[in-house]
This record gives C-alpha cells, sequence and structure tokens, in this order.
C-alpha cells in the first residue's frame, strides 16, 4: 500500500476529536477524506451506515480479522470491535486524497507504524477526567456503565500521548481547531519520498 498522507486524531472519547476532525474535513485545501471504519457496535442515534461507520455483525468483523481485511483493528470495549478497512485507505488514496482517521490511541500508533513517514499521528487531550465525564454525560447517547468504561480507558490512553507526534489540547476549542489546521496544513505541504 502506496499513497497520498495519512492524518490521525486519537484521544479518549469525548476530547473532542471527531468536531476537530469534522472541521479539518470542511477545509477544501487540505483535500482531506475521511476513512470509514468498521465496527461491531450497534448503531447509536443518526448513524448512518457506510457514513459514520461500515457497521458489521461480530462475526462478519471476526471473518474480516481472518482474512486479513484489516490495516488496523482493535476490541476497543469488550466485544466492541473497531477497524480501519485497508480497501477504505485504498479506495480514497485513488481519490487523490489525504485520509484522515478518527479512531483509538492504540490504532493510530499501529498505522504511524506501519507508514512513519507519511503518517501525522495527533493526540487531543481533555482538560480533565472530570471533564471528559461531564461532556460524555451530556452527550447522553450511552448508559452510566458505558459512560465509566469510557472513562477507565481515558486514564490508559491519556499515558499514550508523547508517542504522537503533536498533542493539542482541547480547553478552548476555538484555539484547538486553529492548531489542528496549521498543524495538518504545514504536513500535507511537507513533501515527503513516498509523493
Ligand atoms: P465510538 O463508539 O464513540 O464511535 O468510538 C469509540 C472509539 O473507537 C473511539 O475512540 C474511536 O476513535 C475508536 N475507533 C473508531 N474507529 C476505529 C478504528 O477503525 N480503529 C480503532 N482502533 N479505533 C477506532
Amino acid at each position: 500500500m502506496k499513497g497520498g498522507k495519512l492524518i490521525i486524531f486519537s484521544a479518549p472519547s469525548g476530547s473532542g476529536k471527531t468536531t476537530i476532525v469534522r472541521h479539518l474535513l470542511g477545509i477544501e485545501e487540505l483535500n482531506l477524506a475521511f476513512s470509514v471504519s468498521a465496527t461491531s457496535r450497534p448503531k447509536r442515534g443518526k448513524e448512518k451506515q457506510g457514513i459514520h461507520y461500515y457497521f458489521l455483525s461480530l462475526s462478519d468483523f471476526k471473518n474480516n480479522i481472518k482474512s486479513d481485511k484489516f490495516l488496523e483493528w482493535e476490541e476497543v470495549y469488550r466485544d466492541n470491535f473497531y477497524g480501519t478497512l485497508k480497501s477504505e485507505v485504498e479506495r480514497l488514496w485513488a481519490e487523490g486524497k489525504n485520509v484522515i482517521f478518527d479512531i483509538d490511541v492504540a490504532g493510530g500508533l499501529r498505522i504511524k507504524k506501519k507508514f512513519p513517514d507519511q503518517t501525522l499521528a495527533v493526540f487531543v487531550k481533555p482538560p480533565s477526567i472530570d471533564e471528559l465525564k461531564i461532556r460524555l454525560k451530556k452527550r447522553s447517547t450511552e448508559s452510566d456503565d458505558k459512560i465509566n468504561m469510557r472513562i477507565a480507558k481515558a486514564s490508559v490512553e491519556l499515558a499514550t500521548a508523547p508517542q504522537f507526534d503533536a498533542v493539542i489540547k482541547n480547553y478552548d476549542l476555538d484555539i484547538a481547531l486553529k492548531e489542528a489546521e496549521e498543524l495538518v496544513a504545514e504536513f500535507i505541504n511537507r513533501p515527503t519520498e513516498a509523493n
């Protein structure tokens, strides 16, 4: 696999990375396209098949693992698998796009390892675990149990921030958006051997 640039935004759930990724997708000059992940978790709210995720049954997901269809995959929460399909990245590269990912910390670092020069891996840091709790509760798409599961994972994920190329502190959204824009623009305009 070879192609354009890969931009990864990883962060604990509720850090605001999805908002940042959506903002960047709206900036035409960056020529970004979103990598739609596959997941075995059920659809939430207004999510659509093929737009937010490729929703797969647990057995279909596992079959795709067996037949080596994933660039990376993780059991992010118990029985909730998430993964980046090789075919998705190849499809977007074939369109001449740079690919942007909203994926978990382990998956993000795995892609960075596979494509070190082509990848910008950004960690989005929430103001605090307490603030994260408030944001997840406000979103109110999940049960308390699920929220607590996400909070527990967040503490572990925060420790991986130094392994990323850059860390954006999302304390003030406008500042975080500007920082993300500048980082990604600089990386995309930077020549690499692959381009
Ligand atoms: P959610 O259930 O809130 O949509 O996502 C839960 C977590 O899974 C988030 O941290 C999200 O970034 C991560 N995630 C989404 N897609 C992928 C993927 O393809 N691979 C990995 N490793 N994580 C993913």
